[in-house]
């Protein structure tokens, strides 16, 4: 989409700090990190949340998936993170191109008291 803030990134249109990459999906640090580590993980094609995604999109969830321990502990997360998913009104998802967070960092996150 040609207005989509994160295909552009995922286009090299738009720099980011990129921390993974492969042929479905590219990950890099959030502009307004909520924690020390604070990373997305979106698809290269673009899918506007969980509330619109496919039967064929189920292995490119699971690669995301996948990717997040591996992602994490490259980012200084040995410990665990947190995976969150905003999606639509409700979710307060702000950005309309699938993304996950992958929050951590050396001490533990805290309760869900804030958004991320
Ligand atoms: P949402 O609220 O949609 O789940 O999260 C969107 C996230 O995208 C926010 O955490 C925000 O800081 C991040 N974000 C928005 N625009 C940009 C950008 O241009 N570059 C990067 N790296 N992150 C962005
Ligand atoms: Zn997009």
């Amino acid at each position: 989409m040609s207005d989509c803030i994160f295909c552009k990134i995922a286009a090299g249109t738009i720099p980011a700090a990129r921390v993974y990459e492969d042929e479905q999906l590219i990950a890099f640090k959030d502009i307004a990190p909520q924690r020390p580590v604070h990373i997305l993980v979106i698809p290269k094609k673009h899918i506007t949340s969980l509330a619109t995604v496919s039967a064929d999109d189920a292995p490119l969830l699971g690669q995301m998936l996948a990717k997040a321990h591996e992602i994490a502990l490259a980012q200084g997360s040995p410990a665990g993170f947190r995976v969150i998913i905003n999606t639509g009104e409700i979710g307060q998802q702000e950005v309309q191109h699938l993304h996950m967070h992958i929050l951590g960092g050396p001490q533990p996150v805290g309760p869900m008291v804030q958004k991320h």
